[in-house]
């Protein structure tokens, strides 16, 4: 049974009424990858109780109302000022989002689209401004001796003497990490700020502060009706939020706790786990902008929440998408099922953004798509060549189209920001200044004496370059460094004979004919 089943099948035992998956960030910097895989696994195990016929709502909340904890190396040292307040209240580092949190917030969640994701949308900022949370402080307030205690066993860290469950937000700095709470009796709670100001706040009213982390994740549960959060390895350690979170839940909000599933960390090859809060990592979206939507899912669904993935954001994308090729094929029975295609006719589904096709999507060699996108970037031509080397058919589906151009998509993304170099190449429109040999000259010499009347196919100039090369003694190496060099201005390429025929016939004589003059 696939995973997602298992745990779908875990929470289908509690004979509810309807759940409530919950994932979530604090937006803080550039969403990490562990996030994705977050959603992912939630959107895997809220297809499969849907599938049963189960009610069930997936939900994303962003703790924007989270304050910045430190000026990350990504931010600008001017940002000092704003540690202590709110993310939903600092200004976005560009200038083009409405906040601090929004600013890495919002792309992610139009991304999610692109995968097939779409969960309903908390901001914390939001209910607490509107007065969602009034209860859960009251409750939480009422409680602050047994909270402390809860607290102090399970973490073993020591609250400061007059610790409330509470962080006030200061009237005057807008922080609320120093403003110390001086008496609290039911509504208000009087205060004094770290700046100077002492002020009085009413608890009934939103905006005035937040719950302490700890204290926050169990009141949303209650809140939310939460009845499912997957978290990652870091925040399942003993001691760690999720066991507070658990005691809390239970004895001061009388809420069971959410089942769970605890997911590993996605590394990156030769790169470790990745963590936003160190710098500058890897995010979520551009993890998703390099890898097409099927293929991230792919990744996700088919390794089991508890195991670690390794994510090779170079060479290794392009083996990650032909063995998702692979399986598709499979899948539609164009291939023989090999080893470690485990629950094919389930997962299949899952990798799927939207439906499941009905038939097999038009495939093109993920390589391939990468070598066409550099020698055009525009769509059209690249579709023109793969009609005139009769790689895709005249009739070709609008849906198949659609699929290979968001590849061709990806795979520019790729391209541009992570591919390693010795895959990168640019046709150059003008004849590069090199010095060829005189055996070079002689081979671009003979071989345009043959390329004319040769079918513009990879393979018979694949062919006639390794007869040329054999008949005249040129080293094969040196010959393919002649094209690359007359073509590219480099000493590497894709594979010569199949890229040439992606290229226009009378561009490439004319080439070679300035080449050797
Ligand atoms: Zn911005
Ligand atoms: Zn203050």
């Amino acid at each position: 049974m696939h995973w997602a089943d298992v745990l779908a099948g875990e929470l289908v035992k509690e004979k509810k009424k309807k759940h409530v998956l919950a994932t979530g960030i604090t937006p803080s910097g550039p969403i990490h990858i562990g996030n994705m895989r977050e959603v992912l696994t939630t959107d895997a195990v809220y297809r499969s109780l849907r599938k049963r016929g189960v009610e069930a709502d997936f939900i994303y909340v962003a703790d924007d109302y989270d304050h910045l904890r430190k000026v990350y190396p990504y931010l600008p040292k001017s940002y000092e000022k704003y540690v202590g307040i709110p993310i939903s209240e600092i200004p976005c580092p560009c200038g083009e989002h409405k906040s601090y949190a929004d600013h890495y917030l919002s792309s992610f969640l139009n991304s999610l689209r692109e995968i097939g994701v779409n969960p309903k949308v908390y901001r914390a900022s939001e209910m607490y401004k509107k007065g969602m949370y009034f209860k859960a402080i009251q409750t939480a307030l009422e409680n602050t001796d047994k909270l402390k205690m809860i607290i102090e066993e399970i973490s073993k860290r020591k609250l400061p003497k007059y610790w409330i469950p509470f962080n006030i937000r200061c009237g005057k700095c807008g922080k609320i990490t120093s403003a110390k709470p001086v008496l609290y009796d039911y509504p208000t709670i009087e205060y004094k700020c770290d700046c100077g100001y002492e002020g009085t706040v009413d608890i009934r009213e939103g905006g005035i502060g937040k719950l302490p982390w700890r204290v926050d994740w169990p009141a949303r549960w209650k809140m939310l009706g939460v009845t499912f959060e997957p978290f990652g390895k870091d925040l399942g350690t003993a001691g760690g939020a999720r066991d507070t979170g658990e005691k809390i839940v239970q004895e001061i909000y009388g809420y069971p706790p959410p089942k769970y599933a605890v997911y590993e960390f996605i590394l990156l090859k030769g790169k470790g786990a990745m963590h936003s809060s160190k710098g500058i990592a890897l995010s979520s979206e551009e993890m998703l902008n390099m890898t097409p939507p099927e293929v991230l899912r792919f990744l996700i669904m088919k390794n089991q929440p508890n195991k670690h993935i390794v994510f090779d954001p170079g060479l290794g994308l392009i083996s990650l998408v032909d063995e998702y090729d692979l399986e598709e094929c499979v899948y539609f029975g164009k291939e023989e099922e090999t080893r470690g295609m485990k629950d094919l006719e389930k997962t299949y589904e899952l990798f799927q953004p939207d439906m499941v096709p009905k038939k097999i999507p038009y495939q093109v060699p993920y390589r391939h798509l990468v070598t066409l996108v550099q020698i055009d970037k525009d769509w059209n031509e690249v579709k023109k060549i793969l009609l005139r080397t009769g790689q895709i058919p005249k009739d070709l589906s609008d849906s198949d189209e659609k699929h290979l151009r968001q590849r061709a998509e990806h795979a520019k993304y790729w391209l541009k920001y992570f591919a390693p170099d010795m895959i990168r190449f640019e046709v150059k429109k003008k004849t590069p200044k090199v010095q060829l040999a005189e055996e070079q000259k002689k081979f671009l010499s003979t071989l345009l004496k043959i390329l004319p009347s040769l079918e513009w196919t990879g393979e018979s100039i694949h062919n006639a370059i390794y007869e040329i090369s054999e008949k005249e003694k040129i080293l094969i190496k040196t010959a393919f460094k002649t094209i690359y060099q007359v073509l590219l201005g480099q000493d590497k390429g894709p594979r010569a004979g199949y890229f040439l025929s992606n290229l226009d016939k009378d561009f490439v004589l004319k080439r070679f004919k300035e080449a050797i003059k």
